[in-house]
């Protein structure tokens, strides 16, 4: 059977002290192993990232970009590869997984501007013959950690704009589905990387807590569930480091009376349920402003349900594929009898979908559930599965209280046609990403990501020009070069302009 391994210092490396099965989704089986680096390998792997520090900070960065414009290139050339790798063990259909891909690569992009980005600032004459600038200087060894969901995205969030910066990065990838996201790391090499800028580490918590205790990891960006977010932020703070955690979600649409309905259940459809609802941006709440929208909504959403396909990755005519583990369905599985026990009524049940040729697949069908409120366990938790909840309300400032009290603050979406109350939302949400008529409002490359509340720890948010400022320390450098022969006088106050 195949052993999936690490990347470290340029070439691959089979740790094997510790192995874990990887699964096809879609049919349940076993369909390789995954090396669980243990702190020996893991160090090794810092340590070759160190090592090439000190060339890479000098390398500059018109030729670091260029790396990255041919890494560019060879993502594209190898798309659907990637999207194969990433269908076989995350169970995403074709379309999903090269919309991933796609995504992940505008980062790529944005990263070729890096001598641009990186330009600094600087003031002439500041005092008498005195200029100042700041200068963004690279951390050194940084480290990722990154979740199931999105495989080759959110890596791709991450290594392209903190080793554009001049930084050498160790990456520990979802051991669920490791393939594409090391499959993308040796494109990088093969672009042109010097050996030990890119390393990559499969594991555990083992491998997590190596990197979050080495001291010459100096920054760590993590995407994954809010316990674990919460846990390496703090153990990174405690232990000197620079820490963005990006956690869970629980996403709302607040549907007005005034919306376009046929419009609205399109994109609640796609929102809801396409990767499963395996998103931290899916749509999982539907807030509807009044019992005439809440009915209307319902009615649709379930004549539309009726045409959602969920099956295997490999067809791909299918909307949505399995889900990750059959731990994982059983949760989900679990959240929809808890609705139901809850006094929910569930309009649409996905809890037994059937699939032929695949009846030991990872599979949840499309769920609607009606008549939810918050005091229930499937509206307070993150489900991660593909089910739209709806909630009635009889207010907009009603809606916004529901969205507002809940712990997670990631995304949101108000469906209107009403500009003045669009306007009001996007204004006073507590919510990291608004959309207005749009679902999914994932900030495109050169924009930032990141939620408010329990969604992120930390100040910056991911790619975009908070990278930049995530992956650097500035510097600020004041000089003079005084005419020869002029003598400072000496002066005991503070040095001012008046
Ligand atoms: P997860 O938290 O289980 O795992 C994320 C990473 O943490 C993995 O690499 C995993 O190996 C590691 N990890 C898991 N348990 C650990 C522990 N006890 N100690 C140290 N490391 C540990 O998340 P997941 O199930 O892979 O991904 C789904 C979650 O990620 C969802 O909650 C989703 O909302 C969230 N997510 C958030 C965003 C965002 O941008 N906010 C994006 C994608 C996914």
């Amino acid at each position: 059977m195949n052993t999936v391994g690490h990347l470290i210092n340029g070439r691959i490396i089979n740790d094997a002290a510790r192995l874990q099965d990887v699964y096809n989704p879609s049919t349940g089986e076993v369909s390789k192993q995954v090396a669980l680096a243990a702190k020996t390998t893991v160090e090794q792997a810092i340590a070759a990232a160190e090592a090439a520090f000190p060339e890479w900070r000098n390398t500059p960065p018109i030729k670091r970009a260029r790396i990255m414009f041919r890494f560019k290139e060879l993502l594209e050339q190898n798309a659907e590869r990637i999207a194969q790798m990433i269908g076989e063990e995350h169970g995403k259909i074709a379309h999903d997984a090269l919309g991933e891909l796609q995504r992940g690569i505008e980062n790529v992009e944005y990263a070729c501007g890096a001598p641009e980005l990186l330009k600094g600032e600087h003031s002439k004459n500041v005092g008498p013959n005195i200029d100042s600038w700041s200068e963004f200087q690279p951390l050194g060894v940084v480290a990722g950690i990154t979740p199931f969901n999105f495989p080759a995205m959110v890596p791709l969030w991450m290594f392209p704009m903190a080793i554009v910066c001049g930084n050498c990065f160790v990456l520990k990838p979802s051991e669920r589905d490791p393939s594409s996201t090391l499959f993308i790391a040796q494109l990088l090499q093969e672009a042109g990387l010097p050996d030990g800028v890119m390393n990559v580490v499969n594991g555990d918590k083992e491998a997590v807590d190596t990197l979050l205790g080495d001291p010459r990891v100096q920054a760590v960006s993590f995407v994954g569930s809010t316990p674990i977010a919460e846990y390496i932020y703090k153990t990174a703070n405690a232990n000197g480091k620079r820490c963005q955690a990006l956690g869970g979600a629980k996403n709302h649409a607040i549907v007005m009376p005034d919306a376009d309905m046929d419009n609205a259940v399109n994109q609640l459809l796609g929102a809801a349920f396409g990767s499963s609802g395996e998103r931290c941006m899916a749509l999982s709440v539907a807030v509807a402003v009044g019992d005439a929208a809440a009915d209307t909504l319902i009615e649709k959403m379930q004549a539309a349900m009726q045409s959602l396909k969920v099956g295997a990755y490999s067809d791909k005519s299918n909307d949505f594929g399995p889900v990750i583990t059959k731990a994982h369905q059983q949760k989900v599985v679990g959240y929809i009898d808890s609705a139901e026990a809850q006094g929910a009524t569930i309009v649409v049940d996905g809890r037994n979908p059937q699939v032929a040729g695949h009846e030991n697949g990872f599979f949840v069908g499309g769920t609607l559930i009606d008549r939810v409120s918050p005091d229930m366990l499937s509206y307070k938790e993150e489900i991660f599965g593909p089910v739209l909840q709806v909630v009635r309300v009889d207010s907009m400032q009603a809606a916004m209280d529901l969205i507002d009290a809940h712990e997670y603050g990631n995304g949101t979406c108000i469906f209107t046609r009403d500009g003045e109350a669009a306007r009001y939302f996007s204004d006073n949400i507590k919510v990291g990403m608004v959309g207005i008529n749009v679902p999914l409002p994932v900030p495109v490359a050169y924009h930032s990501f990141g939620g408010w509340k329990r969604s992120l720890f930390g100040d910056l948010h991911a790619y975009g020009p908070d990278a930049v400022r995530f992956y650097t320390k500035r510097k600020t450098v004041t000089q003079r070069w005084p005419s020869a022969g002029v003598r400072e006088s000496v002066s005991f106050s503070m040095p001012t302009m008046k």
